[in-house]
């Protein structure tokens, strides 16, 4: 049994077929797969897609979509998270956080912006005693900054890629840490020696389908000139992706399915109902 944490299954790469991607990966052994929001206009796709599915979701605005939200979105969310108090599928505040690799997201005014939605997400999940699901790129210690001054109940930093320090700052908070395609690279050094060394109750796992696709899919720029498009990432490659965990570490798949299940359920402790 597989718990994919991180999975967009409502990104349009999966309209023609999204059906189908999450049959083929029940089939692979993914009994759960944690759907994160990024925009306020795609909370009722999420919900639906999770309900049909039997899987789990969660709400939030998306760093990326930081500069399209309205403050209003804030106040929409609180009455969503009110509102859906009794779901069981809804599992997080998600996917919120901070990206400070995306040049346009990174002049003054939209730091400020993104810490602006970052925090009052915080705040929200706070109030509402949900855990937080977190985008990561170049901003883990600003995150935990935040996470400082408004503690949540736990979480996951999703496609964790950050120092030793850092991801046991987030250890320190009740965080798990989500790996994913990145760890299929061989070139990917630092994030597989962190892989194989943080304790086993660190680690979940996740694909962030349709992105990060793994080497297997992956295809190279002289590739993609020739004309093939780049490989969509889908949660029935977790399982696979879950080998290569499981080899650097150096343990059985099942044991690996159990311990990450096992970690997925008390970061984000609504997902043992569903
Ligand atoms: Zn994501």
């Amino acid at each position: 049994m597989w718990i994919d944490t991180h999975c967009h299954l409502d990104a349009a790469e999966f309209d023609v077929d999204r059906d189908a991607v999450r049959e083929a990966a029940r089939q692979a052994g993914v009994t759960c797969c944690v759907i994160p929001a990024v925009q306020r206009a795609h909370w009722a796709d999420v919900t639906q897609l999770a309900e049909r599915h039997g899987d789990a979701y969660a709400l939030g605005i998306h760093p990326l979509y930081v500069p399209q939200a309205q403050e209003s979105d804030v106040l929409a969310l609180d009455h969503a998270l009110t509102q859906r108090r009794d779901d069981p599928r809804l599992v997080a505040v998600g996917e919120i956080g901070l990206d400070f690799f995306v040049p346009e997201l990174c002049t003054p005014t939209m730091r400020e912006r993104q810490w602006f939605f970052y925090t009052a997400q915080l705040k929200l999940a706070q109030k509402h005693g949900l855990p937080v699901i977190l985008h990561v790129r170049r901003s883990a210690d600003c995150l935990l900054k935040g996470l400082r001054q408004w503690p949540v109940v736990s979480g996951i930093a999703h496609a964790f890629n950050g120092s030793t320090q850092q991801a046991q700052a987030f250890l320190d908070r009740g965080f798990a840490l989500g790996f994913g395609g990145a760890l299929t690279y061989e070139r990917s050094l630092q994030l597989r020696r962190l892989a194989s060394e943080l304790p086993p109750s660190a680690l979940v796992l996740e694909t962030d389908a349709p992105d990060i696709p793994p080497q297997w899919l992956y295809q190279t720029a002289e590739q993609r000139a020739m004309g093939a498009a780049q490989g969509r990432n889908s949660p029935v490659e977790l399982p696979r992706i879950a080998q290569v965990l499981a080899d650097l570490r150096d343990l059985s798949l099942t044991d690996l399915a159990a311990a990450t299940s096992g970690n997925a359920q008390r970061v984000l402790p609504k997902l043992g109902a569903v």
